[in-house]
């Protein structure tokens, strides 16, 4: 099937228009026609190659969202028409421990991501999002609830799921004390599920200008981190604290403000390690884990859950034209609080 979209060429290359295949659909695939692709920062760390070396051309996306136009042979689990998203994997084992419990983000083989990556077969370079069309495993897609506008439900895709896992993983509860560090795509995903959960969610935040978002977005407080000493008060406050920062930082700060048996989770990834101070996990037995988005099961109970409570991404729609400049303003911070392309201009 022949698809068109954007693509990077090489590390760091503007995005440019790119024409490409999509292979016919096999007994168990579904094709998709794309209606929104949001822009996860993920995309400008493989482009930039900030994350090692990456493979060109490379059409990134990982957060679809679009009308199911046609299904194989053996399709059960859609139909023509279905709202249906796609997120960060499109195939994994399928038989691995990981796999079979519902965590094919953490199979022993390696998921196949979205893109940026070989298909199985390992020669088909998977193409992302970032297109007008998608064919796609039913095993590896979700249903969308229908009273969600799919502009807004693009990043939940990826954004959305990886703070929704966390917050189940360590029992996110009413009167959880939750703290979330970044307030981008991912960090506003987590403020509105935290506070949905019931939890007391303060911001951690470079930008006071976000202040009146946060509270709006049900964040009880705002720390404005810019300012000096603004973390001082904040020793052992958090149940748990996630960390979306897209950039280095000194982590150390954040280790103190956990209570006892506290745990930061970590889930931006900005390509440098972090540096340590094993003082702040041994004062308190606290914790650093990681995170990485979330299964297929888990995924659609997010889905679920964001039907149930009215629950979708704020986004600014863009045209393709406007991709290099929305990498621009999401490296700047400058981002309310998803970009999401309008497939229809690809
Ligand atoms: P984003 O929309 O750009 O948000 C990142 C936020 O981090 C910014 O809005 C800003 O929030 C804060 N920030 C950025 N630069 C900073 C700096 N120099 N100092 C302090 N704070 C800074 O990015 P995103 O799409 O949410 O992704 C966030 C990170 O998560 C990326 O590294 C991405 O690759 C990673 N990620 C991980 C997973 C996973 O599965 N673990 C999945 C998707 C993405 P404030 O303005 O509020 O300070
Ligand atoms: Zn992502
Ligand atoms: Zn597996």
């Amino acid at each position: 099937m022949k698809a068109r979209g954007l693509a990077a060429l090489s590390a760091r290359a503007p995005l440019t228009t790119f024409e490409f295949e999509r292979r016919d659909l096999g007994p168990h695939d579904v094709a998709l026609d794309i209606s929104y692709a949001g822009i996860c920062h993920s995309d400008i760390h493989q482009v930039r190659e900030e994350w090692g070396a990456a493979l060109f051309p490379m059409v990134p996306g990982h957060e679809i969202a679009g009308i199911v136009s046609s299904v194989g042979s053996h399709v059960s689990k859609f139909k023509v028409g279905d709202r249906i998203g796609v997120g960060v994997f499109i195939d994994s084992c399928r038989t691995c421990s990981s796999c079979i419990a519902g965590l094919e983000q953490y199979c022993l083989e390696e998921m196949t991501g979205t893109y940026n990556t070989l298909e199985r077969d390992g020669k088909t370079i998977a193409f992302g999002g970032y297109s007008n069309i998608f064919v796609i495993n039913e095993d590896y897609a979700v249903h969308i609830p229908e009273n969600l506008p799919l502009d807004g439900v693009a990043p939940l895709l990826c954004a959305g799921i990886t703070l929704y896992s966390p917050l189940r993983k360590w029992n996110v509860t009413k009167g959880t004390k939750v703290a979330v560090m970044g307030l981008g795509g991912l960090g506003h995903m987590g403020v509105k599920f935290a506070a949905a959960m019931g939890a007391e969610v303060t911001v951690l935040s470079h930008s006071a200008s976000k202040k009146s978002d946060a509270l709006a977005m049900g964040a009880t407080h705002f720390v404005d981190t810019s300012v000096s000493g603004s973390l001082k008060n904040l020793s052992k406050s958090f149940d748990l604290i996630l960390n979306t920062v897209s950039a280095h930082l000194d982590i150390n700060q954040y280790l103190n403000l956990l209570k006892l048996d506290a745990t930061l989770v970590v889930i931006g990834l900005p390509g440098k390690p972090y540096e340590v101070n094993v003082g702040s996990l041994l004062n308190g037995r606290r914790r650093i884990a990681g995170s990485m988005i979330g299964g297929i099961v888990e995924m659609q109970e997010m889905l679920d859950f964001c039907g149930l409570h009215q629950i979708v991404s704020d986004v600014e729609v863009i045209d393709a034209s406007y991709a290099d400049k929305a990498y621009e303003r999401t490296i700047a911070s400058d981002v309310k609080y998803r970009f999401v392309i309008d497939a229809t201009t690809f």
